[in-house]
């Protein structure tokens, strides 16, 4: 686990304008889910506003490990992930938003049961690197942050990254065989 940017993420929340507002989740079909983000401007108010609604709606989600823009209706390439606590967590860079990420390398593909808030009646086998490094933009000082991170983390940092270019798990899923109906929505 790394941060080898001269920034740390610890308490880069503070910097977030006011705390975020509990948005409606969009579910699939919902057009907004398919479509590309566009960049933004990590240090734009509004940005910082957005980051902050996505951490409020990701907190008061049961089990939700990460959201992003597009499941909240704004097509931007932007999101949040928070693993820390979760039983398959191997390392957590705790609560974080990143603006216009880039996986710079993908390694050790292994496949993954992952569901989704915008896919709420289904669960699927995907196959991901586990072990990503992650490029992206925090909201509010712009500073870069280049993340090393592996299995749960990196898993939900490529489904965001996903969410940003408007793909769903189920884009990638090897079929209708690696599909699961949910019998408890977590
Ligand atoms: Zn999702």
């Amino acid at each position: 686990m790394s941060c080898d940017a001269d920034v740390s993420l610890d308490g880069w929340l503070a910097d977030l304008a006011r705390p975020g507002t509990v948005r409606p989740v969009r579910t699939a079909p919902d057009p907004v889910l398919a479509r590309a983000g566009a960049d933004v401007d990590p240090t734009d108010p509004a940005v910082l506003r957005l980051a902050a609604d996505l951490v409020a709606t990701m907190r008061v989600s049961p089990g939700c490990v990460g959201l992003a823009a597009p499941q909240i209706g704004e097509s931007a390439r932007v999101f949040a992930v928070d693993v820390t606590g979760h039983p398959k967590t191997v390392t957590s860079h705790g609560t974080f938003v990143l603006c216009n990420a880039t996986v710079v390398s993908a390694t050790r593909l292994r496949p993954g049961r992952e569901g989704c808030m915008s896919v709420p009646d289904l669960t699927g086998d995907v196959k991901r690197a586990s072990r990503v490094v992650v490029e992206g933009v925090l909201p509010g000082t712009g500073a870069t942050v280049r993340l090393t991170t592996d299995g749960f983390e990196a898993r939900a940092l490529q489904h965001e990254i996903d969410h940003c270019a408007g793909l769903l798990f189920l884009d990638q899923v090897a079929g209708a065989h690696a599909l699961y109906q949910r019998k408890v929505y977590l």
